[in-house]
């Protein structure tokens, strides 16, 4: 299914209720105003970000008429569009490098999210664009996380800072670290441990790596299918350990949709880059503008 299939749909037939209207007024819009929430809510958009989108819009709406030959039904095609791309942060946003020494990207995220795929995926994407990459295994808990770095980062052929499941993960942290400024790599990429679900052990291990560290980036890696719950998690994430974005993976899969559309809006932190399928290509920078485009079809 295509992810925003519903919410294209149930947009069109907002703007359908609309066609042959002159001018929009307060009593014309209220059912198409509906019909955008229900939509929005229908694609997993949390209750209160659906709330205020439908009362931006309509106060833009009220009293548009015909304008340079556009129609007032597609005049509000044009301001939901506007609201969307605002909705999603309105401008990419960029990873932000450091100005001397390596980069640091400390990865966090769930178990299962896609965490371990990412960090290869990031690591194959910075290296087109001209960087050395270092990819650093601390992720001490999860059997066989250390090994599936390992053979992602020969797949995409940067080297795998790895010390078994021993040593603490800060300490393989700051060990990696040494090493990636020895190899003068421009970027380190540091894989940590996620649990099913966010608890304190975790959290306490986040902050003492990111303690360790002093990363430039510190990326929240969600999982595009937990819907609603993927805005509330970049929340908690930032409040317990400070992030600077998110990363939304499996974009391909049957999600909704609303992740992409709320996790801004509720967290306040920048969708980064997203993940589109299991290969090392398929990481790309989240563009608000088109997925807006894609979402009104
Ligand atoms: P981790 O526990 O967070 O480190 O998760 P993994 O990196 O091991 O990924 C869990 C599963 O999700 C693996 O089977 C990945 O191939 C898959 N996966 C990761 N990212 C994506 C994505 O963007 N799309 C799809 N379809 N699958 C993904």
């Amino acid at each position: 299914a295509e992810m925003f299939g519903q919410l294209t749909s149930g947009l069109e037939s907002a703007w359908n209720k609309l066609k042959g209207e002159e001018v929009l007024t307060k009593e014309n819009i209220v059912e198409p105003m509906k019909e955008i929430r229900r939509a929005l809510l229908e694609a997993d958009v949390s209750l209160p970000v659906a709330r205020r989108f439908v009362q931006t819009v309509s106060e833009q709406a009220v009293g548009v008429g015909l304008i340079r030959g556009v129609k007032p039904d597609q005049q509000l095609v044009k301001i939901v569009r506007d609201e969307l791309v605002k909705l999603m942060g309105g401008e990419v946003s960029e990873l932000v490098f450091a100005k001397s020494g390596p980069t640091i990207i400390l990865l966090a995220g769930l178990q299962g999210v896609g965490k371990t795929t990412v960090c290869a995926k990031l690591a194959f994407y910075l290296k087109k664009q001209g960087k050395s990459c270092m990819l650093v295994a601390a992720d001490i808990y999860r059997p066989a996380a250390i090994d599936q770095l390992v053979i992602l980062g020969e797949q995409v052929n940067v080297p795998v800072y790895t010390a078994g499941t021993e040593v603490k993960p800060a300490d393989i942290a700051r060990q990696g670290l040494q090493e990636a400024k020895k190899k003068n790599a421009d970027v380190v990429i540091v894989d940590t441990a996620g649990r099913l679900q966010i608890d304190k052990g975790m959290m306490d291990e986040l902050k003492e790596v990111k303690r360790a560290l002093n990363p430039t980036e510190v990326l929240l890696v969600v999982d595009a299918m937990t819907g609603q719950e993927a805005a509330g998690l970049v929340t908690a994430f930032n409040l317990e350990i400070g992030i600077t974005g998110a990363i939304l993976t499996k974009l391909d899969g049957d999600s909704r949709g609303g992740a992409a559309l709320s996790v801004r809006e509720v967290s306040g932190k920048p969708i980064k880059l997203v993940g589109r399928g299991e290969r090392m290509e398929d990481l790309e920078p989240f563009y608000p503008d088109r997925m807006a485009g894609r979402i009104l079809g």
